[in-house]
């Protein structure tokens, strides 16, 4: 079952593991909102200290501005294949607004490809995988769990793709192929498709 967190008009989800609790963040929150995120997990009754590992659909602000900060506490903060060429262009945007967010050191990132990700969430008591879903960007994924539950991140709702966005339209198809069901989307309410 995920958990939902909402902050900043942004949904963030956390993944239990069935072994010891602790949890996978799927996205990383706001740059320089820390206190703001852990503030809405306690009122989700999830403690931060829990937070074990995280993810990111994408690499922007709104998704993966708190890595560095995770990564501070000890978190271990996971990155796919398609995704580390995007992370200079995101830190370019956060600097424009805030001068004082602090880079993410790439060198303490966990590298994983796309397919080893189920076997990698089986080590952690968590039973998923991970979708390559590029129709809102090219470093976009989903996280689909055993019960059909995607984290989509910005990927237009199904309904809202136009039928020339092929990228958009393959991410769909794959999501539906794989038995996805429970949709939940960062800047909308879930739904069932
Ligand atoms: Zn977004």
């Amino acid at each position: 079952m995920l958990h939902t967190l909402r902050y900043h008009s942004t949904n963030c989800f956390f993944v239990a593991s069935a072994r010891d609790k602790r949890l996978l963040a799927l996205d990383a929150g706001w740059a320089c909102t820390l206190r703001e995120y852990q503030r809405a997990m306690k009122q989700i009754g999830l403690r931060y200290q829990d937070m074990a590992w995280a993810i990111v659909t994408h690499f922007h602000m709104d998704h993966a501005g708190l890595i560095t900060d995770f990564m501070a506490d000890g978190i271990q903060c996971i990155v796919f294949e398609n995704q580390l060429h995007a992370i200079d262009a995101m830190e370019k945007t956060i600097w424009k607004n805030q001068p004082d967010y602090r880079a993410i050191d790439k060198s303490k990132l966990t590298q994983l490809r796309v397919a080893e990700a189920r076997e990698f969430f089986a080590t952690l008591g968590i039973r998923g995988e991970i979708l390559r879903t590029d129709g809102h960007s090219p470093d976009s994924i989903s996280f689909l769990s055993d019960e059909h539950e995607v984290v989509i991140g910005d990927l237009y709702p199904i309904e809202a793709v136009m039928p020339d966005d092929e990228k958009s339209n393959r991410s769909w198809e794959l999501i539906l192929a794989k038995g996805g069901k429970h949709i939940f989307p960062s800047h909308a309410n879930a739904f069932t498709v």
